[in-house]
């Protein structure tokens, strides 16, 4: 008779439904597929944004291997206008699973031409073009060599290129739209900052950092309608960046922790692995540890600081804070250390600053 008690009964039709969604869990997750999919093909992908300007980390990383995070990229909406910072390897198949259609970049800016920074460049000019049915190559700002990187990817992809023209035929892949047309600008050292993007209500200006010996080796300066962000590229503290990043709303940096990297370090001295002992002395010359990025923003009066290219990997979220160190007492604003699909959102008119994630919560 206590069989029968309600909450066993309860209980029982809980494990019922629970064993048909198991032995029928195929076709769960097929139905569910099609939901997701409906969805992502269904609408505009930025029609829930408010007119604003936006962030969203593409890829985190840096050329160390995380699984967590792909090469350097970062996306800027301004309104429903989406461009693209640095490609690095990975990122877009991030922007496609964060509903950032590769069809719809408008234009690409690299900072400088580390192979991190570039490796994606390929695989998205051909997913802008075979999945938008683009009509057009699309803009690639960068400094000088620009020319040779994007021709370079268009070589590298020209028999595929051919292969899905064959395939699909060109109503559906248009052979003019493929690729990239390379926008050199010269900015260097010595140079005041350049706008190198002026459109209706946004304007894109490049300035030098340092990043040596790499040259040229740029970051960019976003405004639209009153909001407005700052991100580094890759570079050692740059009084340029700072000047450049006066009042922004948002200050995406690069950053590298000395601790965490000298932990690296010395595990390779203790095994006697000479090259990675060796890059990882080195690389400290040319990156930003991240309490100087964070006394950087403080000077510059940012109202928020967002660490990218972050090095070295932190596969654990508690090694967050011995990346940071002291820089929260530094810098007076909120920090925060990217991941992938991190979306930062500036809507006009206000100054509200707005968190998303757009790889973990599918939106
Ligand atoms: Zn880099
Ligand atoms: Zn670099």
């Amino acid at each position: 008779m206590r069989l029968f008690r309600p909450r066993n009964i309860v209980l029982a039709l809980v494990l019922a439904g629970g064993l048909g969604l198991w032995l029928n869990r195929g076709a769960v997750a097929s139905h569910m597929m099609g939901r997701i999919y409906e969805r992502a093909l269904g609408k505009d992908p930025f029609a829930d944004m408010p007119d604003g300007l936006s962030v969203a980390l593409c890829g985190s990383g840096s050329p160390m291997p995380d699984p967590t995070r792909a090469g350097p990229c970062t996306a800027v909406l301004a309104g429903h206008r989406l461009f693209v910072i640095d490609i690095g390897d990975g990122a877009t198949r991030n922007m496609s699973l964060m509903n950032l259609p590769p069809a719809k970049v408008e234009a690409i800016f690299l900072t400088h031409f580390h192979s991190d920074h570039i490796g994606g460049l390929g695989e998205l000019m051909l997913q802008r073009w075979a999945g938008g049915s683009s009509q057009a190559p699309v803009p690639v700002y960068g400094g000088p060599g620009v020319d040779q990187v994007v021709n370079g990817f268009m070589t590298a992809y020209d028999q595929d290129h051919g292969y899905r023209i064959a395939h699909h035929g060109p109503v559906i892949v248009p052979p003019t739209g493929f690729g990239g047309i390379p926008h050199p600008f010269d900015v260097r050292k010595g140079q005041p900052d350049r706008v190198v993007f002026q459109d209706k209500d946004l304007k894109v200006t490049a300035f030098p950092v340092e990043h040596q010996p790499v040259e040229p080796a740029v970051g960019y300066r976003f405004d639209y309608k009153g909001r407005s962000l700052v991100i580094s590229g890759d570079t050692a503290p740059s009084s340029r960046l700072e000047t450049a990043s006066k009042g922004v709303d948002l200050l995406v940096h690069e950053g590298l922790s000395p601790r965490l990297v000298g932990i690296q370090h010395a595990a390779a001295v203790k095994n006697g692995a000479k090259t990675i002992s060796a890059i990882t002395h080195d690389i400290l010359s040319y990156h930003t540890f991240p309490e100087d990025a964070a006394a950087i923003a403080q000077r510059a009066g940012v109202r928020q600081l967002l660490f990218t290219h972050v090095i070295p990997p932190l596969p654990m979220r508690a090694l967050e804070g011995p990346f940071l160190g002291r820089s929260r007492q530094i810098f007076h604003g909120p920090i925060q250390v990217g991941r992938d699909g991190d979306m930062i959102s500036l809507p006009v008119g206000s100054t509200e600053i707005r968190h998303t994630n757009r790889l973990h919560t599918f939106k």
